[in-house]
């Protein structure tokens, strides 16, 4: 269901739902003055906010979000999160490239542990390593490559074969799997309510207050439901929706993708996930499935893409639940209890488009799927850049710069081609 500024969602986020229930913060209403605005309380604005009340702790900064904390992309995500990335090929070249981002990404990553730790915030954040496996052949040749690039990093790791990972993780699908150290698990909406309920005192977060429209005179006005917002600068942390106000439609592109968590299991069943307590694995291939356990009992399944609009909800249950139990064919007597969609931002050359898009207006979109470390620390480095802190152009010279993506319906046309293209290559990864 798309909202005319913001995505809008049929089903409840699984997770937030398994919290108790939260009081939101209140709508913004009547003429309210700022010195910063910042739209949407993802992982993006919410860095961006913190570090922008840390610079300025005299400024008065508002947070507005479309609907409630938790039921954004930011709650609804997989929970994956790392304070390094592993180097995408064992050229030197990309070993450079890779240390120079994880100098960035280990900022991030501190920048988002600093109010876990200060705040005793509660998202079930453990450490997991992470596993990239692979059912087909092709999958295994991209392990292969992948082992070849941690080796050159220098990474500690281990390559498990199809009865470690039974072993391991209960389940025979896979031919081999690649672990590597660094990776964490958590529950994203406990972590994205808790970043909200901790904003520093100069930080004024308004809930169920999308941005309708925007207009710069002098200053930026704002328009919402119940309120009209003045300020001088506003920072778009929207991700893709940034586009439903005329900005960045030829660099970012809407991709859904869908999860579920399994009824929760008795103790027997549960023994079925294997001898690790907590572990997370990733696919070899793009379109393929992620796995991973949540808590001691339940199992959860990432899967399914489809470009700028929704699956229909019947198609997405059944693909899911197929994707649990062909991996688990011994709890095909588990259900789905949880199923929800969720969108993120694709860029064509996988890089975020950050910086100044006009006078007083920046943004930092195209996540491409990983954005709790990386919304954290290109959020915080906006903020910086607001304030003249930081370089736009090293920060672009960094990450990249988002590039062009051809219009509707050549945009359509592409995708479409691609995906039955990958989705072939993809098979048993999916
Ligand atoms: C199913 C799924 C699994 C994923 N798994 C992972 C994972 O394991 N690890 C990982 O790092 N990333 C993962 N991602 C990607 C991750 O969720 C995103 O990268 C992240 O949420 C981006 O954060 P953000 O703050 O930039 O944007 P968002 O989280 O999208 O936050 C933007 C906020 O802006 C609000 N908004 C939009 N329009 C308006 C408006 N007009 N007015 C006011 N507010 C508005 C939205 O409601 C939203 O809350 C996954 C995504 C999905 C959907």
């Amino acid at each position: 269901m798309n909202h005319p500024t913001f995505p809008a969602y049929p089903d409840p986020c699984g997770f937030n739902a398994l919290l108790p229930p939260r009081q939101p913060k209140a709508e913004a209403r009547g003429d309210i003055t700022a010195d910063y605005v910042i739209i949407g309380a993802g992982y993006t604005g919410l860095a961006a906010a913190r570090r922008l009340a840390e610079l300025k702790p005299q400024a008065r900064i508002v947070v507005i979000e479309a609907t409630e904390v938790g039921e954004g992309s930011s709650g609804r995500n997989s929970g994956f999160a790392s304070p390094r990335d592993v180097p995408a090929s064992s050229s030197a070249a990309e070993l450079t490239r890779a240390e120079a981002l994880n100098r960035q990404t280990e900022e991030g990553w501190a920048w988002l542990m600093a109010p876990i730790e200060q705040h005793n915030i509660d998202c079930g954040l453990q450490a997991s390593g992470r596993i990239k496996a692979a059912a087909t052949d092709l999958g295994a040749q991209q392990v292969r490559a992948l082992e070849a690039a941690v080796k050159a990093a220098g990474l500690p790791h281990e390559v498990w074969d199809r009865h470690t990972l039974k072993a391991r993780i209960g389940t025979s699908y896979y031919q081999c799997g690649l672990y590597t150290e660094d990776g964490y698990l958590l529950d994203p909406a406990a972590l994205i309510r808790g970043l909200a309920e901790t904003l520093p005192g100069n930080v004024t977060l308004h809930e169920n207050t999308p941005l309708l429209a925007m207009q710069r005179q002098d200053k930026w006005f704002l328009e919402t439901p119940s309120a009209r917002i003045t300020a001088p600068c506003v920072i778009m942390a929207t991700n893709a929706a940034i586009r439903h106000f005329g900005r960045l439609r030829d660099r970012l592109v809407t991709m859904y993708t869908y999860a579920a968590l399994s009824e929760p299991l008795n103790a027997k069943d549960a023994a079925q996930f294997g001898s690790m307590p907590v572990w997370g694995l990733l696919p070899s291939h793009r379109l393929g499935t992620t796995v991973r356990r949540f808590g001691p009992d339940r199992l959860l399944v990432r899967s399914m893409y489809a470009h700028e609009r929704p699956i229909p909800a019947a198609h997405v249950r059944a693909t899911l639940l197929s994707c649990f139990h062909r991996r688990y064919p011994g709890l095909a007597h588990v259900g789905l209890d949880q199923v929800w969609g969720g969108t993120t931002a694709l860029t064509m050359n996988g890089a975020p488009w950050w910086g100044q898009v006009e006078g007083g207006l920046y943004t930092s979109a195209g996540c491409n799927g990983a954005g709790i470390v990386k919304g954290s620390i290109l959020g915080k480095r906006l903020a910086e850049l607001v304030l003249g802190q930081c370089s736009q152009d090293e920060v672009r010279a960094l990450w990249g710069l988002a590039n062009w993506v051809a219009p509707e319906p050549f945009r359509s046309i592409g995708f479409g081609f691609i995906a039955a293209r990958e989705r072939r290559r993809a098979g048993l990864e999916a």
